[in-house]
């Protein structure tokens, strides 16, 4: 078995299950060679993606344009629709000061919404908006600016518009798919007579970017690392062919969604295991958001479930349990990895109580260690192919240095992905060990609703500048 082995597993590992691990092992690591090469691939698609061929990446145009001054002002609802929650927020950008208000509140999804239809959402979101403005007595008044963060990929014609191309992270509502969100949405809002007015659709990587370079000028990319994987950054003009029929100035910049969840869907570059295809055949949209599926926190829970319910089916764990629960679909989340990985205990208690909790399973003690290898093995693929995009932008840009704003649920709740993809960007950039990082990767926690509220802002501002 591979050197990294003897370390972490234990003598009492039977032999069989040992080289079962190291099989594993090879299966998952991605050394700093092939790092290199999905990003050399990465940076080629998303050039690529900007043309008029249609590529992996969709680079979607986002008509956001520039970064904030500081000097935005004024009121606006925001929107976010999560994996899990939709959040309302009231954000008030006050003049010089860089200084925001916020007034919000979370509702959670139900069971179910995300299969759902067309008009089952729009009218959740719409019941949403409405408790809220009521509860903060803001239906009384004028109508006030709305910008709804929709974090999937879209086309849009205009910043006012959201075409969904497809969904993702397993959402699957009838009636969207090709269609525009806005007049969706914006029917909902009629029926119940709310004063609102969206004036922007975006997505939460824009609003991370645009929020993060609010209170830090080096930000030059907004990523998301949670549910699902994406990143934004700003494009001038001049380099974006697909757009050259707009007569817009070369030099502006106008912000780009990536949506490089879906790199390597023509499966060129990426070495998938067979548990990333069960996990793509088994999913509401085989064949898209391939590297998103290898790496975003939906799925890195699905792949230690199928790794291990894998290794029981072939008489090497859990052997007399009943594993029943391990068999279901999405039994392992996350959380479960994170927990996993923190357990400081020799015992491994945590690791221990979660197999009872979560799986009704009694693991014994090397099965207990098995597993937080396993683990390892995953979060560290994870992190050290999240990494290759991150790179892979920076290098399309040009960018020797700069810092990159992340927000979402593994990165900020999992406590080893950042040093992992740290350690993994100065691989692929060939930084000496011990200097500082090229590229800094900051926590943007929260920062969805002042985000899009200055991305409307900016917005109202050019609609402005343009009438008059
Ligand atoms: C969506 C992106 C989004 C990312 C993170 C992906 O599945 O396609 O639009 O930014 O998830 O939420
Ligand atoms: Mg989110």
């Amino acid at each position: 078995p591979p050197k990294a082995l003897g370390e972490k597993i234990l003598a009492d590992v039977p032999g069989e299950l040992l080289t079962e691990l190291g099989r594993l092992q090879e299966m998952f690591i991605v050394d700093k060679d092939k790092l290199k090469l999905i990003t050399q691939r990465f940076v080629s698609e998303l050039e690529k993606g900007l043309t008029d061929d249609a590529g992996d990446i969709p680079m979607n145009v986002t008509w956001s344009f520039g970064y904030p001054t500081g000097h935005e002002t004024g009121s606006y609802i925001t929107i976010d629709m999560g994996g899990t929650n939709v959040r309302v927020c009231n954000v008030v950008l006050t003049d010089g000061k860089g200084e925001v208000d916020i007034v919000q509140e979370k509702f959670v999804m139900p069971e179910g919404l995300k299969k759902s239809n067309a008009e089952t959402l729009w009218d959740f979101l719409a019941d949403c908006t409405a408790e809220f403005l009521g509860k903060h007595s803001l239906d009384t008044k004028e109508a006030l600016p709305l910008a709804f963060t929709f974090s999937f990929p879209v086309t849009q014609p205009h910043i006012r518009s959201g075409i969904l191309q497809r969904w993702t992270k397993d959402f699957d509502v009838d009636g969207v798919e090709g269609e525009d969100v806005v007049p969706q949405l914006e029917k909902a809002f009629k029926k119940r007579n709310l004063p609102v007015e969206i004036v922007a659709v975006v997505n939460d990587t824009t609003g991370t970017l645009i929020a993060s370079a609010y209170k830090d000028p080096e930000m030059r990319i907004g990523s998301i690392f949670g549910t699902g994987v994406n990143a934004a950054y700003m494009e001038v003009c001049g380099a974006i062919p697909k757009i050259k029929d707009h007569g817009l100035p070369p030099d502006l910049e106008v912000a780009i969604n990536t949506e490089y969840g879906a790199f390597d869907n023509s499966r060129k570059v990426l070495s998938r295991t067979p548990f990333d295809r069960s996990i793509d055949e088994n999913s509401s949209r085989p064949g898209q958001q391939l590297y998103e599926k290898m790496v975003a926190g939906l799925y890195i829970g699905e792949l230690l479930r199928l790794v291990l319910l894998d290794l029981h089916e072939r008489n090497h764990m859990f052997k007399e349990q009943d594993v029943s629960l391990l068999r279901q679909k999405n039994s392992i989340n996350s959380l479960f990895l994170s927990t996993v990985e923190e357990d400081k205990s020799d015992a491994l208690h945590d690791i221990s109580f979660m197999f009872n909790k979560a799986l009704n399973i009694e693991p014994v003690d090397y099965e207990l260690k098995v597993t937080r290898f396993l683990t390892e093995l995953i979060a560290t693929r994870s992190a050290r192919l999240y990494s290759c995009g991150i790179a892979a932008v920076s290098k399309k840009k040009g960018l020797e240095t700069c810092h990159v704003g992340v927000d979402g649920s593994v990165f900020n709740k999992y406590a080893h992905f950042r040093n992992r993809a740290a350690q993994a960007l100065k691989e692929i950039l060939d930084w000496p060990e011990g200097s500082p990082d090229p590229i800094s990767i900051y926590s943007a926690e929260d920062g969805s609703g002042v985000g899009a509220a200055l991305i409307a802002a900016l917005a109202l501002q050019r609609t402005e500048k343009e009438a008059s």
